[in-house]
């Protein structure tokens, strides 16, 4: 088999989508696997004569970015002096507005972003913008595994693009470009995304099933924004469920306390948060005491990581509609964790297990075919309700012990009902 059949398999798949970009035979489609609430590649095999182009250029097969700290030129903290585009972006509005101007000035003429599709909030597109208007319905992240790389089918003669995306989108893209000189000559610039990973989309559906959202009201549903923030909701924002005649908003803590449950099994192996292979990298500004009054409408940290990138940025933030502050150097290694990220990196041991409770997870991970998780995850989010951090740590322990007496003592039972 040298197809990207085993990488499925093993679960290394990233759902980038690279494979089915390049599939010479157009064997691969991707498709939403129910059992894993994730979109995997599929493979007509009737078509494919297993040439291993696919294989070839996945990312999911190897460790991209381990040398995460080598390249950072620069960094700035960012946000867009349009305050509408700003509380519609995900952070400061960064990329939004970068790729408007890029385009109102003809540096590109178009950009491929990812938007959702249609009334299905969960589906997502990956598209060649080429207005403004398009580049705004755009903005925002999806949190959620994309296959984004399946946008680079849609390059024709004479593009010349940014293509925005995830880690592991853009080493997919990077090497989809090696094979085809299409597509290799049209991307201008790589803008990337920083990424703490990505969840499977049982993610919303256990909140529906917490929020206990009838069949009628399902099917009202017209968005689901993991983080919303506009004037009244502040960044980091709030999980939204647009509902025809009604929003429901949960707090960010409750969405940051539930989402290590939904976390891609790929992406607790990944160790390139700070998107080593893009030329421009763009995440949320945690960095202490500068623009502090600024994050409530939200703040981009970016971070130039070739000279292609460092110059386009130079040249254009003056004239792109932005308030840029130049960052010392200490202080992005202290804001992205750059150097404990890179520690990990060297010894092997995967970013998340780190980032995300270890202790959990692993119980977590030993019953995670079987376990009763939305009985769990419902008990995590009453954790999270409580305001005060030491109270929900100490509630976070307790329930952790709570959780291995169920799993050892009960587990029979507890399979029985919701295995
Ligand atoms: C899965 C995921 C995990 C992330 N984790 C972190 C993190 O841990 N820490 C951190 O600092 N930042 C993280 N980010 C990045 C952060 O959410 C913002 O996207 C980033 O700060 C840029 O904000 P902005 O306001 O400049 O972008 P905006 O102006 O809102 O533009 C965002 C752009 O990203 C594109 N996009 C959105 N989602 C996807 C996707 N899934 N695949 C491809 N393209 C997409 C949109 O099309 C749009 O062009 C993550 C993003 C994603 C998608
Ligand atoms: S092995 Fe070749 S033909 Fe088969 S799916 Fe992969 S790229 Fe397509
Ligand atoms: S190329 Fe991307 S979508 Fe295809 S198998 Fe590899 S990780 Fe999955
Ligand atoms: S954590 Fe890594 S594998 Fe997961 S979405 Fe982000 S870049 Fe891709």
């Amino acid at each position: 088999m040298n197809n990207i059949a085993q990488i499925v398999q093993q679960k290394l798949c990233t759902s980038c989508g690279a494979c089915a970009a390049v599939c010479p035979q157009k064997a691969i489609t991707m498709e939403f696997d129910s059992k894993e609430f994730l979109y995997y590649p599929k493979i007509d095999t009737a078509k494919c004569n297993n040439c291993g182009l696919c294989l070839n250029v996945c990312p999911g097969k190897e460790m991209f970015g381990r040398d995460t700290a080598k390249n950072i030129l620069k960094a700035w903290l960012v946000y867009s002096k349009d305050v509408n585009l700003r509380l519609t972006a995900q952070s400061g509005g960064a990329i939004s507005q970068l790729l408007i101007h890029a385009l109102a000035s003809k540096i590109i003429n178009g950009c491929l972003v990812t938007k959702l599709k249609g009334v299905n909030p969960l589906l997502a597109d990956t598209f060649i913008a080429r207005t403004k208007q398009e580049i705004l319905e755009a903005a925002r992240s999806k949190y959620w595994p994309i296959p984004a790389c399946t946008g680079l089918s849609k390059v024709a003669e004479g593009d010349n693009l940014i293509f925005v995306g995830t880690p592991c989108q853009i080493a997919g893209a990077k090497k989809v470009c090696a094979h085809n000189k299409l597509i290799n000559d049209s991307i201008f610039l790589y803008f990337g995304l920083m990424c703490g990973g990505a969840l499977n989309l049982a993610f919303p559906e256990m909140i529906y099933e917490i929020l206990a959202l009838g069949k009628n009201e399902k099917k009202e549903i017209a968005e689901f924004d993991y983080r919303f923030k506009d004037n009244n909701h502040e960044w980091p924002g709030y999980l939204r469920i647009k509902l025809k005649n009604k929003d429901i908003f949960l707090p960010n803590r409750v969405r940051g306390a539930l989402k290590r449950f939904f976390i891609n099994e790929r992406c607790k192996i990944c160790i390139d948060k700070l998107n080593q292979s893009a030329d421009l990298v763009f995440g949320d500004s945690y960095v202490k005491g500068k623009l502090r009054e600024e994050r409530a409408r939200g703040v981009s940290l970016v971070l130039a990581r070739t000279q292609r990138g460092l110059q386009f940025f130079e040249e254009n933030k003056a004239l792109a509609n932005l308030e840029v502050v130049e960052l010392e150097p200490e202080l992005v290694s202290s804001t992205t964790k750059i150097a404990e990220i890179e520690k990990l990196a060297k010894q092997n041991v995967p970013v998340h297990e780190k980032l995300y409770c270890p202790e959990l997870r692993k119980h977590w991970q030993v019953d995670v075919k079987q376990s009763p998780r939305f009985l769990l995850v419902i008990d995590y989010y009453f954790i999270s309700l409580f305001k005060k951090r030491i109270v929900r740590k100490i509630l976070s322990k307790l329930y952790i012990w709570r959780i291995m007496h169920k799993i050892f003592s009960i587990k029979d039972k507890f399979v029985k009902i919701y295995g």
